[in-house]
């Protein structure tokens, strides 16, 4: 509707209507037209399109505006930092209707010279471009999880015979994947290959494909599949070597060999008959990186990985407060359900004002509300935290006594994220210093796919957490798991310890720990290292110990 200058208030009204919809507790398809016009933003009009859009899955204005916009334009429009003005600006002044054009017309310089863009713009630009297409047909491995299993389990269906694993990135739980790769073992090669070819999820692309191995798309979505075959006697080897990133592959094992040499002697009939046979600990799939495990395994030091049920209690999460979707007692009683035995609450702190952030009173309110739910629910426990700014100096959200009224304090930086390494290193450096600290958030900021995060010095971070006895997070939303897994092994070794965080939002969000908890043990974490691994007692007098020594 910005694009083509449709009445402002209308637009106006949309986007209230669109965040009233989205702040509600409650799924669309399920409620009555009724129940629709009692939601502040929602009147005659949005109600008719809401209609619409649950029969038809479109509406007639919608179809209308789509059809005069090229579709080039529409991908424009998601890229960071250029809003509908600005995109409208490109197509009508410039002619600009695709990515293509808009890269041609940024190295030329010609975007730079438009009213309302200039050099920095442009660049911009440029960067956001190139960072999307080395992207393209890249899936976080939550958002891809679904599909790749459906596609695993009707490869099972060709065949009682055959024998069918999953290899490759999604094996080993990588966090960002771009493509399926499976493995099949069959003694009837004709038939499998007879029904994949009339298999219906895939394209093949026959130019690229050999007679082991067929590379194709999902025609659903933009990805990448590979089928490799063998025989069923070879499975065992196959898959080993498959599943393992190339560093497993070319790990030395002795003086003279590396993994992959032993793996050629196929004089094993299993994965743990291969590692025992070869002088080495198991090496959890996950783990097959290169990342120093093979070492690690002759050594007889690869630990017993944190599990799911490890998990005692969850920090570090939002209610209606800040900017969360449930209430303090929804996230509580939901979490207690579940059968943790405690919740850490963390709203966001007021310097983020854009999440309503908390007022000094707010706090003082929820704090009081935490105290009378604890008395109800006990004994499971909420602890009362907060999700505090790191501000551009490196200073936390509020003033010593408020900070001190809080049982554990995550601090995370929200804003200006564009400080050099340097200096975001250093900021970081302050925040973790700060005795007020208990947890260093989300450390870079990054959002996998999307953007990076700012640069910082890991060691020396990770060193400064050390001293001051700061516990890093890794936030388990699948868009960040930041701390990235390849540092974890280094904050185990310095004796920091790593808290699963999901950065819940809504109730729902307590599920994404099982993200941070497979990262978690591709880094090799323990239940040991994990900071809500502990006890409610344990914790609880964690926190009381940190606080009491705060001079
Ligand atoms: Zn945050
Ligand atoms: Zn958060």
């Amino acid at each position: 509707m910005e694009l083509h200058d449709e009445n402002p208030f209308k637009i106006r009204s949309y986007q209230s209507a669109l965040t009233a919809l989205e702040r509600g507790d409650f799924d669309i398809m399920e409620v009555s037209d009724d129940q629709l016009s009692q939601i502040n933003g929602v009147g005659k009009g949005i109600i008719e399109v809401i209609k619409n859009l649950k029969e038809t899955e479109t509406y007639p204005a919608l179809e209308e505006l789509l059809a005069k916009t090229p579709e080039g334009v529409l991908e424009i429009l998601q890229i960071k930092g250029l809003g509908p003005k600005k995109v409208k600006a490109l197509w009508e002044e410039l002619g600009i209707t695709s990515t293509h054009e808009l890269m041609e017309a940024c190295q030329s310089g010609i975007v730079a010279k438009t009213k309302g863009f200039g050099e920095k713009t442009q660049e911009s630009i440029i960067q956001n471009l190139e960072f999307k297409a080395s992207n393209a047909g890249k899936w976080l491995y939550a958002d891809i999880e679904s599909v790749i299993q459906n596609l695993f389990e009707n490869l099972q269906k060709l065949g009682s015979k055959n024998q069918v694993a999953l290899v490759g990135e999604f094996a080993r739980k990588l966090e960002v994947i771009s493509e399926a790769e499976f493995l099949v073992g069959t003694n009837d090669w004709n038939a499998l290959k007879k029904s994949l070819k009339s298999f219906e999820e895939i394209d093949w692309n026959l130019s690229i494909s050999g007679p082991q191995t067929w590379r194709g798309k999902m025609k659903e979505v933009d990805l990448k599949v590979v089928i490799h075959f063998c025989e069923v006697k070879d499975f065992v080897w196959k898959k080993l070597s498959l599943t393992a990133a190339k560093g497993h592959l070319i790990s030395p094992v002795s003086e003279t060999e590396v993994l992959a040499e032993r793996i050629q002697k196929k004089d094993f009939d299993s994965e743990e008959e291969f590692f025992s046979k070869n002088g080495l600990q198991f090496i959890p799939a996950e783990m097959r990186e290169g990342f120093g495990e093979v070492g690690l395994a002759k050594e007889n030091k690869i630990p017993k990985l944190l599990e799911e049920k490890d998990l005692k209690g969850i920090l570090h999460n939002h209610s209606t407060y800040s900017d969360g979707k449930h209430s303090l007692r929804q996230m509580a009683e939901y979490c207690k359900s579940l059968g943790y035995e405690y919740l850490g609450i963390s709203d966001h702190s007021r310097t983020a004002s854009y999440a309503g952030g908390l007022e000094i009173e707010k706090v003082i309110k929820q704090h009081a509300e935490i105290d009378e739910l604890n008395k109800e629910l006990a004994p499971f426990r909420i602890f009362k935290g907060i999700e505090s700014d790191i501000l551009g100096d490196g200073s936390l959200d509020y003033p010593n006594e408020v900070l001190a009224s809080f049982d554990f304090i995550v601090s995370s930086v929200h804003s200006i994220l564009n400080m050099d390494i340097k200096r975001a290193t250093e900021r970081l450096l302050k925040a973790i210093a700060n005795p007020y600290t208990t947890i260093l958030g989300h450390p870079t900021g990054r959002l996998l796919l999307r953007r990076e995060g700012y640069p910082i010095d890991h060691k020396v971070v990770i060193d400064a957490c050390a001293a001051h006895n700061v516990v890093i997070e890794i936030n388990a939303n699948p868009w960040r798991l930041d701390l990235d897994w390849r540092w974890v092994r280094y904050a185990m070794d310095q004796g920091v310890k790593l808290s699963i965080n999901p950065d819940a939002h809504e109730m729902e969000g307590y599920a994404d720990m099982k993200y941070g908890v497979l990262v978690g043990r591709k880094g090799g974490l323990t239940k040991e290292m994990t900071l809500n691994a502990m006890s409610l007692t344990d914790i609880a007098a964690y926190f009381a110990d940190r606080k009491a020594g705060i001079q």
